[in-house]
């Protein structure tokens, strides 16, 4: 399972370090550097390009993993150089970018657009599969997520616009609701296509959500 993302425009990147002279970068090796976003390679460009445009880089790392505990030690080797900078840009995904906000006393700027959480089906090509609503319906669909899926994100059964198999959509995507109906059939389970679910309401989830293992 990955976090999907896309580097940021650059001028967007620029407007938000316009009050900033100094830079401190920060990448991933894991998600941002598979989906070349926040590497090596990608921190470097990035060097460059704000070298080029009159910045002091005072340096740059490529935390293994952003998001988990350690990346705190990494903030603490790198705090001189950190203390240099009047800002950190961050090419992590967003989990990243709220870690290091917890463990740094100047801005932090992400570098990127976090998009979805997804699985690789073949290298290099990503599969979103779910959109963490809360409250999982795959158990009557036959594990395919018409909220994903759909791109009406339906749950009573298809559209009137599925056309042999194909999304209206976008034609060169399989209807989510066909792949449904198909699947459940060879299971012997098509009684669970007459299954209504009511109209979820969206507004009683409390942002954010938490949880706590007991
Ligand atoms: S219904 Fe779809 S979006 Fe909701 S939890 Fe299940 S797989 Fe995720
Ligand atoms: S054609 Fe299928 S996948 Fe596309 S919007 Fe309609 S039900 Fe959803």
């Amino acid at each position: 399972m990955k976090s999907i993302t896309k580097q940021k425009p650059f001028d967007e990147i620029k407007e938000q370090l316009a009050d900033f002279d100094r830079v401190f970068i920060v990448g991933c090796g894991t998600c941002t550097t598979m989906l070349k976003t926040g590497g090596v390679d990608q921190v470097a460009e990035m060097r460059e390009k704000l070298q080029e445009l009159g910045k002091r880089v005072s340096g740059e790392v490529v935390i293994p993993t952003a998001c988990d505990e350690m990346t705190e030690a990494v903030m603490k080797e790198n705090s001189p150089a950190i203390e240099n900078a009047a800002c950190v840009l961050v090419m992590t995904c967003a989990l990243g970018v709220h870690r290091l906000s917890l463990y740094l006393d100047r801005p932090v700027i992400p570098a990127l657009d976090t998009l979805f959480i997804a699985m690789e089906d073949t290298p290099g090509y990503f599969h979103e599969v779910c959109a963490q609503c809360g409250q999982c319906v795959l158990g009557e669909t036959a594990a395919i997520c018409p909220i994903t899926a759909c791109h009406k994100g339906l749950v009573n059964g298809p559209c009137g616009g599925t056309n042999n198999g194909k999304c209206e959509v976008d034609k060169e995507k399989d209807c989510a609701w066909t792949l449904i109906y198909q699947r459940l059939k060879e299971q012997g389970r098509l009684d669970l296509m007459r299954r209504y679910f009511p109209p979820r309401n969206y507004q009683v989830v409390p942002r954010p959500r938490t949880l706590k293992i007991p």
